[in-house]
């Protein structure tokens, strides 16, 4: 492993080939050391960072019906949900009130809110409230695209304008064509997904990018997916963060009817290995998030000498991985905890990664 680390910390960088070597590899500990090595000297600052926010499901009604999904509702069923205005206007009073600073405003892609809609919704948070929103993944840019007839660039603009200031890397998955037509046929196909980062990157919003694996793709789409990720950042430079994060199976059509279901269960070794590798081949993206929401707090502290250098969100809300059956919860004090055990100081960050003095 240490012509991996001699490569990277030399800023050379892993060929497509490497990466999927290293994907495949059992020294996990090998791994570790290196992505640790290239973390650190990504970031030689002695602290580690979180941010404090607010995950807020507008509603859980959607016509995807993604295979992964245990959050979305059909139209009609009477476990969906639409927020009233008022009810979101309360979850930020108390995000605020916690110190929080942004909001990650996602929902499902609803069959009937057109575009006014979501001006309309975020004008109504900028006038009351001071605070960063980063909502709206992909998916829903090119759903609210279709639905109003209008191009892909011609939605960020309206949006940006009404308020939107970053856009999550939610429904990424697996950026290969073939796992999407099993997992998701009716999202938006890879190339749509890149197209409306590059869009967003162009016209100066930031945004962060992820990868949820452990399901059906292989090792080597999880490259292929990485290969993705870091062509895109080589050409727009606007991804601020990756964040892989590992399939949660309980109550998902895809668990219902694999035959395989222990299968799904992603581990503590392959989450490290595949969060190692990608802080090694993705190295133009300045941050690589731990994620607790998935693995827990243990997990989550080791990813940090893993090459993770930030512990992600307090999370005052999440809605989509609890309904899969995983209930995690993490106070910002236990976070900082975690980090300060492993020598660093603790430091709640904004959006943009710059720590809040
Ligand atoms: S993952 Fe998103 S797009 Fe897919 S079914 Fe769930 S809410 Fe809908």
């Amino acid at each position: 492993m240490n012509n991996v680390i001699d490569k990277v910390c030399s800023h050379k960088r892993l060929p497509f080939e490497e990466g999927i070597n290293l994907i495949k590899s059992h020294d996990l500990i090998g791994l570790g050391t290196a992505a640790d090595r290239f973390c650190q000297k990504l970031h030689p600052e002695q602290y580690r960072t979180y941010v404090i926010d607010r995950n807020i499901n507008y509603t859980n009604v959607c016509i995807s019906g993604c295979k992964f999904c245990a959050f979305y509702r059909d139209k009609g069923n009477k476990e969906g949900y639409l927020l009233s205005k008022e009810e979101l206007f309360k979850k930020i009073e108390e995000t605020i009130s916690l110190g929080g600073t942004q909001i990650l405003m996602q929902g499902g892609l609803h069959p009937d809110l057109k575009i006014d809609y979501y001006i309309d919704l975020l004008r109504s948070i900028k006038e009351r409230f001071t605070i960063h929103i980063h909502s709206f993944s992909p998916p829903e840019i090119i759903h609210f695209s279709q639905l109003n007839n209008l191009p892909i660039k011609e939605v960020l603009i309206l949006l940006k304008d009404a308020g939107l200031d970053t856009i999550p890397g939610g429904g990424a998955e697996i950026l290969t064509d073939r796992c999407r037509g099993i997992l998701s046929p009716h999202k938006c196909s890879a190339s749509e997904w890149l197209q409306v980062m590059k869009e967003a990157h162009k016209l100066g919003i930031k945004s962060t990018s992820t990868m949820m694996f452990g399901h059906i793709e292989t090792l080597e789409e999880r490259i292929i997916h990485l290969e993705k990720i870091r062509q895109l950042q080589d050409e727009t430079g606007g991804f601020t963060a990756f964040i892989p994060w590992t399939f949660q199976p309980k109550n998902t059509a895809l668990s219902v009817s694999s035959e395989k279901r222990t299968s799904f269960k992603i581990g503590g070794f392959d989450y490290l290995r595949t969060l190692a590798v990608s802080r090694l081949f993705l190295d133009n993206i300045p941050n690589i998030q731990a994620s607790w929401v998935t693995q827990g707090s243990k997990i989550a502290q080791l990813a940090l000498k893993f090459g993770a250098n930030d512990l992600g969100s307090t999370m005052i809300e999440e809605n989509v991985v609890r309904a899969a059956g995983v209930d995690y919860r993490l106070k910002k004090e236990e976070m900082i905890s975690l980090i300060i055990d492993l020598g660093f100081e603790a430091m709640q960050r904004d959006c943009y990664y710059n720590v809040r003095i």
